[in-house]
């Protein structure tokens, strides 16, 4: 594909996803604990499973490249994504649970084990991680800490969006690439340094 058409294609996909999320600006606290100005709603992503499927199998044709032998996607998003993309790349496919650690505080306070019934699955295997849109990689990072927990040779991450550099320093710090259709930049901040509390900016309010 030539340069300018796959930039056009970029800029559609951002868009799209961007559209079916219903961006939008703020002041928001994101599940890893940080703040932001930027909210999608990610439980919008599957309700029209023909507006992703398109990007569940491109996403499928950047991980083949990496010889992939299952796949695990964090609830709730990542697992829907992954149990599409496994539809096209024929590999075993796992969830990682959503888990709030009781009375956790500060950065990444949620977890998200693999059910001990799917660990025989992925050990040993070259996983992938695969998530919706990636901010501050909190459910990434979970599901990676649970993939070593059952001996996985992680082997790639992929994420439809992603938002500023945090989930590319994830992959870097873990050594496995990163695939994803969509990029924007984005600034988080932890609560101590976000310029909006500092401005007395209030927090909006997130069913989540
Ligand atoms: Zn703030």
């Amino acid at each position: 594909m030539a340069p300018v058409a796959e930039a056009n294609r970029c800029a559609s996909m951002h868009d799209e996803l961007f559209s079916i999320m219903a961006a939008r600006r703020g002041h928001f606290r994101l599940e890893s604990g940080h703040h932001g100005e930027l909210w999608l709603d990610v439980d919008r992503l599957f309700v029209q499973p023909d507006r992703v499927r398109p990007m569940a199998a491109k996403l499928a044709e950047r991980l083949a490249a990496h010889n992939i032998e299952c796949v695990c996607g964090p609830l709730t998003g990542g697992a829907f994504l992954a149990q599409m993309i496994t539809e096209e790349m024929g590999v075993p496919w796992v969830y990682a649970a959503r888990v709030a650690a009781p009375a956790a505080e500060g950065l990444f306070p949620i977890a998200y084990p693999i059910p001990s019934a799917l660990a025989e699955f992925v050990r040993g295997q070259r996983t992938a991680v695969i998530n919706d849109v990636t901010n501050a990689g909190s459910a990434v990072r979970g599901a990676i800490a649970s993939l070593q927990d059952h001996g996985a040779k992680l082997a790639a991450i992929a994420s439809l969006l992603v938002l500023g550099s945090a989930a590319a320093e994830l992959a870097s710090q873990v050594g496995v690439p990163l695939e994803s259709l969509a990029q924007a930049a984005n600034a988080i901040w932890p609560p101590a340094t976000c310029p909006m509390c500092a401005a007395q900016a209030p927090l909006e309010s997130i069913d989540a």
